[in-house]
């Protein structure tokens, strides 16, 4: 096995492509075999590439809060179950093999992969385009219909089924584009399910990973954008990112004259809040605040929801494949994309990455470089 990881990622590709069809693929990536215990370097393998399978060689994978919450079993899980795991659920990389049945990639294309790697494919809301619905899958995140865990991507490639992977095209700046595969497609859905349009007045609370896509989208669809966040250290970039206002939530007042004003309100918070200090911002009679961040433990109560009457409230949940293939096109059309810091795909990397997150200091998603994956 180790062999085979040593060798020129051209050479391996074809050594693979004359495998075994059925022959488990070498792969090597970041193991955390436990909660509180750090990264280490470790060989697996993965599924075989089946008819309709493509592998996929990594090149950047994006660090997504959600991959810090897997790894401290926020959940609260038995670690037993849900341990090791690799993270990485933000995946950019060139295919380098395809199963026979697999009509719409080819060995050489680049693809991407998300959140969503084994949804049927068979049920109504696969059908519908609704995979993370998939009446199927295993509610647990990177965990496989037959209840193993996947491994994330962390690591040199993956294998995933082709109708759960996305269409990047030639050309694009592909460390930029794995935030798209999850920060980006879940601040997609709810603006346009709420119909966003040139001139609404909108809010982002919660200026991270998340709510940095959605003031670039929010500003590209010509909003009036205002960016709610719990410190001032974020002003200038939120100003930079098109932003017309920003308000430290924990300044003075911070509500006052806005509420009833806002069409829409998209919070990405990940910590503790009131859910209500928004809602009531939103307007009387038709305006709409969307929830996609989930801070452990949140709950709202009928009294803080009958105190902003008349509003709508929703969650959204990241988004179906169509959604992230139209997010993905549209973004790069538009060069609409995640600002990203790259850095190496190594433990020491990787814990301080997670740290910064954690304290706030990512401006605004850290991107692994797979090429610097430590090698025997
Ligand atoms: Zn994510
Ligand atoms: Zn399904």
């Amino acid at each position: 096995m180790k062999k085979s990881i040593a060798l020129p990622p051209l050479a391996l590709a074809a050594a693979l492509c004359a495998a075994e069809p059925s022959a488990r693929i070498p792969a090597r990536g970041l193991v955390l075999d436990a909660p509180d215990t750090s990264f280490r370097v470790a060989d697996f393998t993965r599924d075989p590439v089946g008819p309709k399978d493509v592998l996929i060689e990594i090149l950047y994978s994006g660090i997504c809060h959600s991959d810090i919450h897997a790894a401290l079993n926020d959940g609260g899980g038995d670690p037993a179950k849900t341990f090791p795991i690799v993270p990485g659920h933000e995946i950019v990389g060139r295919v380098t093999q395809v199963g026979a049945e697999v009509a719409s990639f080819k060995v050489g294309d680049i693809a991407g992969v998300g959140c969503f790697v084994d949804s049927c494919g068979a049920c109504d809301q696969c059908g519908l385009g609704r995979e993370q619905f998939c009446r199927n899958r295993d509610p647990q995140p990177n965990r496989l219909r037959d209840g193993r865990n996947f491994r994330g991507g962390y690591s040199n490639r993956v294998v995933v089924p082709e109708r759960n992977a996305i269409h990047i095209p030639a050309g694009a700046d592909l460390k930029r584009v794995p935030p798209l595969l999850c920060a980006g497609v879940t601040v997609w859905s709810p603006i346009h399910a709420s119909k966003v349009k040139k001139g609404d007045k909108v809010g982002v609370a919660g200026f991270g990973g998340l709510g940095h896509m959605a003031v670039k989208y929010l500003v590209a669809l010509g909003a009036e954008v205002t960016v709610f966040d719990v410190t001032d250290a974020k002003r200038d970039d939120a100003l930079r990112l098109g932003a017309k206002r920003y308000v430290n939530v924990r300044g003075p007042n911070p509500w006052a004259g806005m509420e009833d004003s806002f069409d829409f309100i998209l919070s990405t918070i990940p910590a503790d809040y009131r859910v209500g200090d928004y809602l009531r911002l939103v307007r009387y009679d038709g305006g709409e605040m969307a929830v996609v961040g989930l801070p452990p433990g949140l709950t709202i109560g009928l009294g803080e929801l009958m105190s902003a009457p008349h509003r709508r409230l929703y969650g959204s949940i990241v988004g179906g494949i169509r959604e992230h293939q139209a997010c993905m096109d549209w973004s790069l059309a538009h060069g609409v994309l995640p600002e990203t810091v790259v850095i190496p795909a190594t433990p020491e990397a990787v814990a301080k990455a997670y740290q910064d997150v954690i304290d706030g200091k990512v401006r605004f998603r850290y991107v692994l470089d797979l090429a610097t994956l430590p090698q025997d």
